[in-house]
């Protein structure tokens, strides 16, 4: 029996060509079932809409566009972002394994991430990486050593953390010091020549998360510039690239916020002008993939429990951890047509911790067990953030869909695949 949703109420992030085959995918998944190979959950990332997206935020000559690899660092993702011109920002040796396994040369990759040993660093080097976001001053010295021991001169970028002063309007609403990259006071204690073998040529900021505001964002970059500024003039360093990092924000909560790509562009312009800077990079992981990706699940048992009703799915944050560490819940719907009015449900997965829930959120009120929910926004942060391991649960599976076609990427596994 095939059952089609009701596209009334299809959800703006539920994309209509993805349904045909998904409702086909679970036809044969329920074939499989009988013989034992039943799927807890799959991930499937609709690389067809992918490649429209990415081509859209392609489409001007403002910003050189990077693609933060801890987003999603599926082999087909990243073939797909390659393809379409983006460059890969990759934070550790198993990301730029991944990156150069899909044919993507080395001069589109930088390197960035707090915890970078002259070992890692110099290993970067010898695969052809050129470019470095430098976030401490053992880094900075240890890659000095080691470009001069290679005989090669890479492009760095100083990674700045700022803070604001006690009664100052603060964008950021707070002052909390993390690992990445170091205060402008750090920084002014360096010399530039003191690091021959380094082309210092660019500055990083990067400390702000899922901005869904135009105004706020623009408010945001705008205030970086003068201090920036300011530390290039006092290192007299020559500022051709400014990285001003990620944290364009989704609309995970379904607000009916969201960023005008057209106004970024039109923003980044100006602070490009502002800036005096050649280069003006960007590093997108969810803006770039999220839309693109949905988690598939099933119900395994709905009760009634004080006042909630609660739906215990088959997958949880195994699969998909970022609600229980974000309290923003990835949005949800059922994949199949129904008239009844929605209700809310707490979602919750199979592990034996309260950690392990999905959210609370309206689904049609008749969904019952063996109900297939579809999670939406989850082509970014998913799989390789989950923790697959805790109780022995499957590994996810993964699909793409591409040309229309569904295709499997990775097949679910049992514990056994993992355990020793
Ligand atoms: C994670 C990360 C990004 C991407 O962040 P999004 O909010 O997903 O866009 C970009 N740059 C750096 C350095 C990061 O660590």
């Amino acid at each position: 029996m095939t059952e089609i949703l009701n596209y009334n109420a299809r959800p703006s992030w539920l994309r209509s060509s993805l349904i045909g085959p998904l409702l086909k995918h679970g036809e044969l998944m329920n074939s499989h079932a009988e013989v034992g190979q039943e799927e807890t959950g799959y991930f499937i990332y609709d690389l067809d809409y992918l490649e429209r997206h990415l081509a859209t935020l392609l489409q001007q000559d403002v910003i050189k566009l990077w693609f933060a690899v801890k987003a999603n660092p599926l082999s087909r993702v990243i073939a797909a972002l390659a393809q379409q011109g983006f460059n890969f920002d990759v934070a550790s040796q198993g990301e730029l394994t991944q990156v150069l396994a899909q044919n993507v040369q080395a001069e589109r990759i930088l390197n960035t991430g707090p915890a970078k040993s002259k070992a890692q660093m110099k290993a970067f080097l010898s695969q052809g990486v050129g470019t470095f976001v430098v976030e401490s001053l053992n880094q900075l010295q240890w890659l000095n050593q080691a470009a001069s021991e290679l005989s090669c001169q890479p492009q760095v970028l100083l990674r700045v953390q700022l803070q604001w002063q006690e009664g100052e309007k603060n964008p950021l609403g707070g002052n909390e010091v993390t690992a990445f990259g170091l205060s402008c006071d750090e920084w002014q204690t360096i010399k530039v020549t003191d690091f021959p073998a380094l082309n210092i040529n660019g500055l990083h900021i990067f400390q702000w998360g899922n901005m869904l505001s135009n105004e706020r964002m623009f408010e945001l970059w705008s205030q970086m510039v003068t201090p920036l500024l300011t530390l290039a003039e006092n290192l007299a360093m020559n500022l051709e690239v400014l990285d001003l990092g990620g944290g364009l924000g989704v609309d995970y909560l379904q607000t009916g916020q969201g960023l005008s790509w057209s106004t970024i562009i039109a923003d980044l312009a100006t602070i490009k002008a502002r800036a005096g800077v050649n280069e003006l990079w960007l590093e997108l992981g969810r803006y770039a993939v999220a839309d693109m990706g949905y988690y598939v699940t099933s119900v395994v048992d709905r009760k009634q429990n004080f006042q909630q009703q609660q739906l215990i799915l088959a997958g949880g944050i195994n699969h998909l951890i970022r609600p229980a560490i974000t309290e923003q819940p990835f949005p949800v719907a059922m994949l199949r047509e129904s008239a009844a009015s929605p209700e809310y449900f707490d979602l919750h997965g199979p592990l034996c911790t309260s950690l392990d829930k999905l959210g609370t959120l309206a689904i049609a009120s008749d969904v019952e067990v063996d109900d297939k929910l579809i999670f939406g926004l989850a082509g970014a942060y998913g799989f390789t953030e989950s923790m697959p391991f805790f109780l022995c649960h499957q590994v996810a599976a993964e699909y793409v869909l591409q040309h229309g076609k569904i295709e499997q990427v990775r097949a679910t596994e049992p514990a056994s695949w993992y355990l020793r």
